[in-house]
C-alpha cells in the first residue's frame, strides 16, 4: 500500500521527498481500510500507464496491470525479477542509464526510453518519468517509474515530420511563388520564391500584411483579384502585371484557391507562376504575325481585324471614318529597270514616309504588294481628302537612290472613301475606296479620287 500511494505520489509530480514514509505515518498506513485498498487497486490497474517500482538492484517491488500485461506475466513471476527477464537491454539502452541516473543523481528525471520487450519481440517507445524511492532514513532504496506507450504517436510524429520536409521541400524548390494569405490580407506562409521576391526573409514576411512589405500600389492590385476569391469562395485563374520601377514589367499566372479554417479567418492559398518570359515571346510572335517583315507596316490580316473593331465602334457611336487605299504607280517598271531589290528599297522608303506622316489613331499598313492603307477613324471626307493630297505631294518628291544607277522617283494613285450610313460592313467601304483607287489610275494616276 506504501508502495502504491508513493507511485501515485510520483505520477502527479509531488516532491518525492515530501513522500519520505515517517515513523507515523506507516502506522497510519495499517489503518487504511480495506475498501480504499479496493479503489487504489482498481485505479492503478485501470491507469494505461506502465507503473511500477524497483528496489536498489533493480529487481521489481511493484507493477500495475499495465506492466504485467507488457510482460505477458503474472505479478509472482515479475516481482523480484530485474529487467533482463523482460528486456533486451543490449536493445534498450537507455533504460538501464535512466534507471541509474535516478537513484545515483537522487533526481527526477522525464526522458523518452526505447525498449525491446521480450514478450512482445518489439520495441515500444516510452515516454518515462522516474523518481527515487526512500527508506524511512532518507536513503535512497529504489525507483518508481511511471511509463505511456508514445510508439503510436511518434510514428505519426514521424510520419508528419516527414511529409513536412516532404512539402516544404517541394514548396520551396517549385518555379512558383506560393503563399497563403487571409482575408485581413496577413500572409500566413509564403514560399522561398516570394521571399526572394519580396526581398526578406519567409519568417519576417509571415504575420504581416501585404500592405506592410509591398509598395501600396502593388499591394492593391494583388488584393483586387484576392477579393474576388474571399468574395466567390471559388477557385480565380488571373493573369497578374506588376510595373518595375525601371519600366520592366513582369507578368503571372496566379491560381488563388479558398483555404477555409475552422474557427479562423477565411484564407487563400496562391500559386503565382513568373510567365514574363513567355509573355514576352508571345507579344514577339503576335507582332511578328501582325507585321509585313519588308517594312515593318501592319500587314493586311491586322489591318482588316483593327478596321473592323474601328469600323464597329463608328457605326456604335455614329463617327466618321475614313480610308484611303494608295497604290504605286508603274511600279513593275521600277522593277524592271532597276531590279527587285531597288524595288524593295523602294517600298521601305515609301512606308517611311507614310508612317512619318500618321496621327497617333492612324492606322497604317501594306495591304498587298505595292499596296497601303490608311485607316483615318474620326475622320470627315474632306480633311482625309487634303491628307490624301499631302501623301500624293510627299511622295512625288520623293527621290530614293541606293546601290543601283540613277535615281528613283515615282508617282502613286489614291481612293478614298467615307463611312456612309448605309454601309453595312467594313468590307463594303474597302471595296469603294479600291474602286477610287481604280478611277484614280483611269484618270492617268498620280491622282487622288474619292467615291
Ligand atoms: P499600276 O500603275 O497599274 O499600279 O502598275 P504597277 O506596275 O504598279 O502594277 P502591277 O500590278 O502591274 O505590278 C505590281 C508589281 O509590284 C508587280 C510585282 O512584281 C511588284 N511587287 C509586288 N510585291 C513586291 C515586292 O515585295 N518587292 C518588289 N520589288 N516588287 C514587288
Ligand atoms: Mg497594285
Ligand atoms: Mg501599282
Amino acid at each position: 500500500m506504501l508502495i502504491y500511494n508513493l507511485a501515485i505520489h510520483s505520477y502527479l509530480g509531488c516532491d518525492s521527498l515530501a513522500l519520505l514514509p515517517k515513523a507515523n505515518t506507516l502506522s497510519k498506513e495499517k489503518n487504511i481500510n480495506n475498501a480504499d485498498d479496493t479503489i487504489k487497486d482498481q485505479i492503478l490497474a485501470s491507469i494505461d500507464s506502465f507503473i511500477y517500482t524497483k528496489d536498489l538492484s533493480g529487481k521489481y517491488t511493484y507493477a500495475n496491470q499495465a506492466v504485467l500485461d507488457l510482460f505477458e506475466k503474472n505479478l509472482a513471476d515479475v516481482i523480484g525479477f530485474d529487467d533482463t527477464h523482460f528486456f533486451d537491454l543490449a536493445l534498450s539502452k537507455q533504460l538501464k542509464a535512466n534507471d541509474r541516473m535516478v537513484m545515483d543523481q537522487v533526481i527526477r528525471i522525464e526522458n523518452e526510453e526505447s525498449n525491446f520487450i521480450r514478450a512482445k519481440n518489439e520495441t515500444r517507445i516510452f515516454k518515462v518519468v522516474k523518481k527515487p524511492l526512500f527508506d524511512h532514513l532518507g536513503n535512497v532504496n529504489g525507483i518508481c517509474g511511471i511509463s505511456t506507450d508514445i510508439t503510436v504517436e511518434k510514428q505519426l510524429q514521424e510520419q508528419v515530420n516527414e511529409q513536412s520536409y516532404l512539402l516544404e521541400t517541394m514548396l520551396n524548390n517549385i518555379d512558383a511563388h506560393i503563399y497563403v494569405k487571409d482575408c485581413e490580407r496577413t500572409f500566413l506562409y509564403v514560399n522561398n520564391r516570394v521571399a526572394e521576391l519580396f526581398g526578406d526573409k519567409a519568417e519576417n514576411i509571415i504575420g504581416k500584411k501585404d500592405t506592410d512589405i509591398l509598395p501600396k500600389e502593388i499591394a492593391e492590385h494583388f488584393y483586387q483579384s484576392d477579393k474576388q476569391v474571399f468574395e466567390t469562395n471559388q477557385k480565380q485563374v488571373i493573369e497578374e502585371t506588376t510595373h518595375g520601377e525601371n519600366g520592366d514589367n513582369c507578368h503571372y499566372i496566379s491560381t488563388k484557391v479558398p483555404f477555409d479554417r475552422p474557427d479562423k479567418l477565411p484564407a487563400l492559398i496562391g500559386f503565382s507562376t513568373d510567365v514574363t518570359e513567355l509573355f514576352k515571346l508571345k507579344e514577339e510572335f503576335k507582332l511578328l504575325a501582325n507585321t509585313d517583315p519588308l517594312t515593318n507596316l501592319y500587314n493586311r490580316r491586322f489591318f482588316i481585324e483593327q478596321a473592323e473593331k474601328e469600323y464597329q465602334r463608328a457605326k456604335r457611336y455614329s463617327l466618321s471614318m475614313t480610308l484611303i487605299s494608295i497604290d504605286i504607280d508603274h511600279f513593275k517598271s521600277i522593277n524592271d529597270q532597276f531590279g527587285h531589290p531597288a524595288g524593295d528599297q523602294v517600298l521601305i522608303e515609301i512606308a517611311k514616309q507614310l508612317k512619318a506622316s500618321l496621327r497617333q489613331t492612324d492606322i497604317l499598313a501594306r495591304i498587298g504588294g505595292e499596296e497601303f492603307s490608311i485607316l483615318l477613324p474620326e475622320t470627315s471626307a474632306m480633311s482625309a481628302m487634303t491628307f490624301a493630297e499631302r501623301i500624293k505631294e510627299e511622295q512625288s518628291r520623293l527621290i530614293i537612290t541606293g546601290d543601283w544607277q540613277g535615281e528613283i522617283n515615282l508617282s502613286v494613285s489614291i481612293g478614298v472613301s467615307s463611312l456612309i450610313a448605309s454601309d453595312k460592313a467594313f468590307d463594303v467601304l474597302f471595296s469603294r475606296a479600291d474602286k477610287a483607287l481604280y478611277q484614280a489610275k483611269n484618270t492617268g494616276r498620280n491622282t487622288v479620287c474619292y467615291l
